[in-house]
């Protein structure tokens, strides 16, 4: 897993608002989960575009693995972190075919490969109780926890170093938050975690959580030290 930090980064769009980042400072040790919250504008997303690369930070330092962002190969980059966007379109078809649309090699007629099927079998022996038995059924019929969920697999199906996570906001009900909680709390185990957290609930194992205010880090802590300052 690739470690990130962000050291006195500044950004803006270049238009006549205020840089969405001014100075902002937070690492993600390599395999660890961090989550970032905040208000609307407060420079969350910022922080996965600059990672992504769509833009370049104007001063500051970051690293991802070590290394400056800048030294990488932007394919290598990119091949190397998934992004899980909220609200992640799910195709019409099965939840099998979600899957095996995501492995990389696969197209039309390696759906139904041996290989295929193999790796999405190990998938599938991953996910959470429950919805192992969705596999077969229609994407439309899912409910917004369980979409989630699916694109998180497949975004785990390229086996990313890091993994950008934007939770969905989407009136979770309480078992689906818990079941959202719980596999991102096994990613945790295997990758490093940036999740963008509308609901510190689901978020309380992180290793630490950064509060984003108006393009600058506010506070950061665990969720116990967040809590109790509060
Ligand atoms: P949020 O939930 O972060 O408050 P919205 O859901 O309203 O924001 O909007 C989606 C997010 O996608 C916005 O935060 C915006 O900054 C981000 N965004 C939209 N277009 C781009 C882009 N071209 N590059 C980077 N980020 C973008
Ligand atoms: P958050 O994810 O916390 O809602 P963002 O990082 O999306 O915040 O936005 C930080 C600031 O940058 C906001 O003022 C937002 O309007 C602005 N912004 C975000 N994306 C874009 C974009 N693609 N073009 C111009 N301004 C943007």
């Amino acid at each position: 897993p690739l470690g990130v930090t962000f050291q006195d980064v500044s950004f803006g769009y270049g238009d006549e608002r205020a840089p969405a980042h001014q100075g902002v400072t937070f690492d993600v040790p390599a395999g660890g989960m961090v989550a970032l919250v905040g208000p609307s504008g407060a420079g969350k997303s910022t922080v996965f575009s600059l990672l992504e690369r769509f833009y370049d930070h104007e001063a500051g330092t970051i690293t991802v693995g070590g290394r400056d962002i800048r030294a990488w190969p932007l394919a290598e980059l990119r091949g190397s972190l998934a992004y899980v966007e909220q609200d992640a379109p799910v195709l019409a078809g099965t939840l099998r075919e979600n899957l095996l649309f995501a492995a990389p090699d696969a197209d039309e007629k390696e759906l139904a490969s041996a290989v295929a099927r193999t790796r999405l079998d190990a998938l599938v022996e991953r996910l959470p109780e429950g919805l192992e038995t969705a596999v077969g059924h229609r994407g439309v019929t899912l409910s917004g926890g369980e979409r989630q969920r699916i694109a998180i697999a497949r975004a785990l199906l390229r086996h990313p170093r890091l993994l950008l996570l934007d939770e969905v906001t989407s009136q979770l009900d309480a078992v689906n938050e818990q079941a959202l909680r719980d596999v991102i709390l096994e990613l945790a185990q295997r990758t490093t975690v940036l999740v963008i957290a509308h609901r510190l609930s689901t978020v309380r194992h992180a290793d630490r959580i950064v509060v984003l205010e108006e393009g600058r880090v506010r506070t950061a802590g665990t969720h116990e030290e967040l809590i109790d300052g509060d």
